[in-house]
Parts: C-alpha cells; sequence; structure tokens
C-alpha cells in the first residue's frame, strides 16, 4: 500500500516581499518633500513643523504665586507680618518689602523681588492689616520660578513635530504666533476598471458601484494632505497612460485601486513600465498580494492597490498613509501592537501575514478581548464597516485558537490627528 504523503498546503510567493522589506524599499525611493509654508501658530494644529524652534525666552518670565496668599521673605523666619499692599495677576504690587512685611498675592500675579515665599490664605488669620502665619512654610514654598516651565534656549519643537494643540500652546506661550510648516501633500487618487461606476441608485448588471475612492480619498483626508479626485480610468493602456500622465504633472503622491494584478484587464504594471519606473508589485500580506510601487514622471510615488476594497484599505494603512507621513519628515515610528484574547478559533494558510477585521473589546478590568467580524472576503466593505481593528497573524502561523494571545492593531492607531 502506497502511503500518502499529506503535503502542508501553503500560501507562500517566494516573489512576494516581506511587508517590512517593502516598507523600507518604498522609504527608501520616496522622494524628499520641502515646500513650506507660513502659519498662525494657533491654525497650525495637525500640521507637520518645518524647522526647530527653542525658546527665545523663559516661561514663566516672571516669579509668580502658584496660590492665593501672602508673599512674604523667609529670612524673617516671623509668623506675624504686616500687609503693606497687593499683588494682583496683571497689577503687580510694590516690590520692596522691609523685615515683617508681606503683601496681598493672587495665583499668577508677580511676586515683590523682596519676597521668595508665599503662604497660602487656608494657614493665615487676618485681622485689618495684621498677618498670623499658623505654620512657616518651608523657604520658595508656591512660588512659580522664572524658566521653571522652558527656559530660554529649551526645544520647543524639534523639524518634523506633528503639531498638537499643547505644542501649539506651548509655542504660543513663548510668544511665537507664526511657524512655517509642511505645505500639505497633495494626493491623487483613481479607480481603474471597465465595470466601475459613480454611485447611482440604479446600475446595470455588468456595472459595480466605485466604492475605493470614497473610501480611500477619506482615509488619506486630513490636516495635511489636499486629496483630489481623478475619476475612474476605463481598463485600457491609453487612458491609463493619460491618467499617469495628468496625475504625476499634478500632485505629489498619486494612488489608484483594481488593474494591479495578473487578469486579463490588469494593465497597471505594463503601463507604468511604459510611462515610469515600477520597483515593486507583490507583498507577502493577506488581503494585498497585488501591490504595486513605482514612480511616474518627475519621480512621483506612485501605489497601485488592489481593486478589492478590503484590500485597498489595508495596503492603504500599510503603506501609503506611511509613506506620506514620511514625505513629510515625520519619524516613521512602528506602529504599536495590543494584545488580546482571542475569542473565537480562526485559520489562515502559512505564507503571507493576515490582516483580518476584527472586534476589539477591553472589560472593566482593563483586559482586550478580540474576536473575527466573521466571514473574512476582501469585497465585504461591511468587514471593515464593523471592525475597530485588525488582528494580525503571522505569516508562518496557521492560524490561532480561542484563548491564545493575538497581536491586534486598532484603528484608533492610524488616527491622524493629535489629541492633546
Ligand atoms: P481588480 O483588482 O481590478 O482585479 O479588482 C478586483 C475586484 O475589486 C473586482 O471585483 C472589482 O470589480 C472590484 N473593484 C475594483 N475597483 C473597485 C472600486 N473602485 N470599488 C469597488 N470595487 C472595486
Ligand atoms: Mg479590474
Amino acid at each position: 500500500m502506497t502511503k500518502k504523503v499529506q503535503k502542508q498546503a501553503t500560501d507562500l510567493d517566494p516573489s512576494a516581499m516581506s511587508i517590512d522589506a517593502a516598507r523600507n524599499k518604498i522609504f527608501a525611493l520616496l522622494p524628499d518633500f520641502d515646500e513650506t509654508e507660513t502659519l498662525a501658530t494657533a491654525s497650525s494644529r495637525g500640521r507637520i513643523a518645518a524647522d526647530t524652534i527653542v525658546a527665545p525666552n523663559p516661561v514663566p518670565a516672571f516669579r509668580n504665586s502658584a496660590m492665593d496668599g501672602y508673599a512674604f521673605k523667609h529670612e524673617d523666619q516671623l509668623t506675624t507680618l504686616k500687609i503693606i499692599d497687593k499683588s494682583l495677576a496683571g497689577h503687580p504690587s510694590r516690590n520692596q518689602l522691609t523685615s515683617g512685611e508681606c503683601v496681598r498675592i493672587t495665583t499668577g500675579a508677580r511676586l515683590p523681588d523682596d519676597a521668595d515665599t508665599v503662604v497660602q490664605q487656608e494657614n493665615v488669620s487676618v485681622s485689618e492689616q495684621n498677618l498670623v502665619i499658623e505654620k512657616l512654610p518651608e523657604k520658595g514654598f508656591h512660588v512659580r520660578q522664572i524658566g521653571s516651565d522652558l527656559n530660554a534656549g529649551a526645544s520647543l519643537i524639534t523639524s518634523g513635530t506633528h503639531l498638537s494643540p499643547a505644542s501649539l500652546a506651548v509655542l504660543t506661550s513663548h510668544g511665537i504666533s507664526s511657524i512655517s510648516v509642511k505645505k500639505k501633500l497633495k494626493v491623487a487618487v483613481f479607480s481603474t476598471g471597465d465595470e466601475l461606476v459613480d454611485a447611482k441608485p440604479n446600475v446595470n448588471a455588468a456595472q459595480i458601484i466605485d466604492a475605493n475612492r470614497c473610501l480611500l480619498s477619506n482615509m488619506l483626508s486630513n490636516e495635511h494632505t489636499d486629496v483630489f479626485d481623478l475619476g475612474i480610468v476605463a481598463d485600457n493602456l491609453e487612458s491609463l497612460a493619460t491618467k499617469f500622465n495628468e496625475a504625476a504633472s499634478s500632485a505629489d503622491i498619486v494612488l489608484s485601486s483594481g488593474g494591479a494584478s495578473v487578469g486579463d484587464a490588469d494593465y497597471i504594471k505594463t503601463v507604468l513600465e511604459e510611462h515610469g519606473k515600477m520597483h515593486m508589485w507583490k507583498v507577502a500580506m493577506k488581503p494585498g498580494r497585488p501591490l504595486v510601487f513605482g514612480l511616474l514622471q518627475s519621480n512621483t510615488p506612485y501605489f497601485g492597490l488592489p481593486g478589492n476594497p478590503v484590500s485597498a484599505a489595508v495596503t492603504c494603512l500599510q503603506f501609503v498613509k506611511p509613506s506620506i507621513r514620511y514625505m513629510l519628515g515625520q519619524a516613521q515610528a512602528q506602529l504599536p501592537h495590543l494584545s488580546a484574547t482571542l475569542l473565537s478559533d480562526t485559520k489562515k494558510l502559512p505564507g503571507r501575514t493576515e490582516f483580518q477585521r476584527g472586534v476589539l473589546s477591553i472589560d472593566e478590568k482593563g483586559t482586550c478581548s478580540v474576536d473575527s467580524t466573521g466571514v473574512q472576503d476582501s469585497h465585504m466593505i461591511s468587514s471593515l464597516q464593523h471592525a475597530n481593528c485588525f488582528i494580525e497573524l503571522d505569516s508562518d502561523s496557521d492560524g490561532a485558537k480561542a484563548g491564545e494571545q493575538v497581536n491586534v492593531l486598532p484603528f484608533s492607531l492610524f488616527s491622524d490627528l493629535p489629541v492633546l
């Protein structure tokens, strides 16, 4: 009897690059983007700083009180003092105190030059102009020193900083009311496919409504991009060539979806070879193996994403978004994973890193668990809508069992707007 050798099924394609290798290759080919503009600091949230800025002056600029209370000279060691003046925020008192004198002071008000300590008002008793301190505070108490937030010469932001509300407030507090930021990156998006039509209530039997332009444009539009729509292109060499040239002359980065595989109507690679240079077209990931990257005329980076909407979304997050950040000069940190307990078994073939759509939840003890959204077909846009994370399964693995810890990428990690 012949023994049947069970060959393990695999999804391995030796010509496909790993995700990390592909991303590094793309980054190395991206052109520099040096265009800058000057904006009001307060209107620069989400933009990328073009310069490194150091503090021109200290903040706070003068010693002031952290409390409502009374400012006095600690060296007097007196608990009975005479109130000789008041220092209110914006209305400083006189600067000279003699032994046994103090001033009434409010939070943020300037400390008299001769005072060094504040006793808070809850710890004193006052009768007319006489103050009795119940317990002498330590020297320097409740005094905000000059430069105690940031001193002159301290770094406020470095070039490439993603400007958050807090960064803008730091700059503003140092009197910097306008700053140089990277211009918005112009991103052109188009779709390819003879079957595609713009949204309308009734389509004929062979037509598919183009969902990808809507999906990708909205995924990429944010404070540091200007996304524009170059429509739908038919599956033929001439139309694609015209679109490539139009896109290259108007955008800093171009992406399309569809036509990137090896089907009869997949012309992207051919046209890219003729009108630019193709550098890559397969990545060992699922969904999203057919991913084209190349340079169009004038070295404009071009991504040819797969047509299936889920594949287009995953490749956009894994490659296009990081590339936009890279071109804008933001240090490209690897996205951190969360670890979560898988709630039901999931299978895959070894050979590709898989990004399954998942629903991540965190219970009241802070424990994370994740479940798949169910069927993972890459045409199912609804699986993106109902998910809040990717479950990332290693290339070598053949799946994971319920109860195992798996890597999870919450969609919020890809969000573009700094919160604070
Ligand atoms: P392709 O990558 O061109 O072979 O397309 C793969 C699948 O995705 C096909 O079923 C296409 O009809 C579909 N598809 C391609 N582009 C889009 C799009 N823009 N919106 C929705 N589905 C699309
Ligand atoms: Mg197609």
